[in-house]
């Protein structure tokens, strides 16, 4: 008998077979433990916004927001996700660098916390789109501080950058900018110093850094401080030489200076921005193994699904190219013997998800996992390229498996298209 991977007690030969594969699936208990975990920990003036990016599937927003989640959304879907999901405006934050107009109005007529603001141009569009409807908008400016932090597996400060406004510019306008904007209320700062940390104490570092600098703009340009967004990045382990976080060491690093800035701002809201640390390690992507072969001595396991839904598995940015944890998921007990290749059903030699991964020998028809696939999957993924579409999506909660999204088939990947008409063609 082998051992086969299960979710709260669902096999997984049992979850392929009712939904099918290729498929993501979450566990919404590791999703919980997370989430739990950290905020015990977490001083309670610290709310946690999770950013949907990550992985914007609305049960997975929903659960988040039952267990005390609030939400940053950078679209306007992401926007109407998060307030179907059932996120009061109140809990719901806007950022990203190119808002459009639709985007603004929308923030402002849902009436969310703040919009961040990530360029001056932005602030003109913002006071436009509020002026118009009589009304002020709350923001809160993204800075780009002159300092950045090591330890961060994509920098996103300390040098240039479309995000957010240099602290240089915003120093320079000085008093002037909050008075330029009739119907703009500056209430806010906010910084994202990058993402994948694994370092304790960069993650305490960059907060105590950025409380710092949210008190020196909002006296320098003259506004409150009603609101502090610190960023996070908290990043997870993928690969052997990685550790996870450990909540106890960060929190005891982090639960002073949050006191300390509560102590003296006992108004202002807190918020630290998660996505990957809450969600990455639920998710397992579910293959099946369509055909072994073997090319010039080396061994490969062609799957029905490969980098069209786990772009990150191949290494893009900063993952380089080592692989994800992997498991040949119906015998998880048996001892990986020889590397394999594992490929996916795509028409190009990059469509690798594992190089050389240590496995049993393959047999066709069984199934791969590519695990902590939780966050960037297959929305930071190309799912359109060769039409095979998004992959299945499930969750299991209290024991129960639930389809989250339904895998697109032919009409819808052909649905949106047209047929051109021929000339002649219209005329019946
Ligand atoms: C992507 C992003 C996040 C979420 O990052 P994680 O590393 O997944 O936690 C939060 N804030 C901003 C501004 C981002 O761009």
């Amino acid at each position: 008998m082998s051992v086969a991977f299960e979710v709260q007690g669902l096999g997984i030969t049992e979850l392929a077979e009712e939904f099918g594969t290729p498929l993501y699936l979450y566990d919404g208990e590791e999703i919980t433990t997370r989430f739990q975990g950290l905020r015990e920990a977490l001083h309670p003036a610290l709310e946690v916004f999770y950013s949907l990016k990550a992985n914007p599937n609305i049960s997975v927003c929903a659960l988040l927001h039952s267990l005390g989640s609030r939400a940053e959304v950078s679209s306007l879907t992401e926007l109407v996700t998060a307030r179907r999901a059932g996120v009061e405006p109140r809990d719901i934050i806007f950022l990203g660098p190119g808002k459009s107009r639709g985007e603004v109005a929308a923030c402002l007529d849902e009436d969310i916390h703040a919009i961040v603001c990530e360029s001056i141009g932005e602030l003109d569009l913002i006071d436009e789109v509020a002026r118009e409807r009589g009304i002020t908008a709350r923001v809160a400016l993204r800075v780009n501080p002159r300092f950045s932090v090591k330890g961060s597996g994509l920098t996103m400060g300390g040098k240039p950058r479309q995000f957010g406004t240099d602290e240089e510019l915003l120093l320079a306008e000085g008093k002037d900018l909050a008075g330029r904007y009739p119907n703009i209320r500056l209430m806010g700062v906010q910084v994202y110093l990058g993402t994948r940390i694994l370092i304790e104490e960069s993650v305490v570092e960059n907060t105590r850094r950025i409380l710092e600098l949210a008190e020196r703009l909002s006296t320098e340009l003259g506004f409150p401080l009603e609101t502090v967004d610190v960023g996070g990045g908290l990043g997870i382990a993928y690969f052997d030489n990685e550790k996870d976080l450990d909540v106890a060491e960060l929190t005891a690093g982090l639960n002073p200076l949050i006191a300390d800035f509560r102590a003296r701002h006992p108004e202002t809201r807190m918020i630290m921005e998660l996505g990957r640390f809450l969600v990455a390690a639920s998710g397992t992507y579910v293959t099946r193994v369509r055909y072994t072969k073997t090319s010039m001595g080396e061994n490969f396991a062609v799957t029905d699904g490969g980098t069209n839904h786990h772009m990150a598995a191949v290494g893009i940015g900063s993952y380089v190219k080592r692989n994800f944890p992997m498991a040949a998921l119906e015998r998880l007990d048996e001892p990986a013997t020889e590397p394999w290749h594992i490929t996916g059903p795509l028409c190009t030699p990059n469509d690798v998800i594992g190089k050389k991964v240590p496995m049993p020998a393959l047999r066709a028809g069984e199934l791969i996992g590519v695990q902590r696939s939780g966050a960037y999957g297959p929305t930071a993924s190309p799912v359109h390229f060769l039409s095979h579409g998004y992959p299945a999506e499930v969750l299991v909660l209290d024991g129960r498996a639930h389809l989250i999204r339904e895998r697109d088939d032919v009409e819808a990947m052909l649905g949106r298209q047209r047929l051109y008409a021929a000339p002649g063609d219209d005329q019946n």
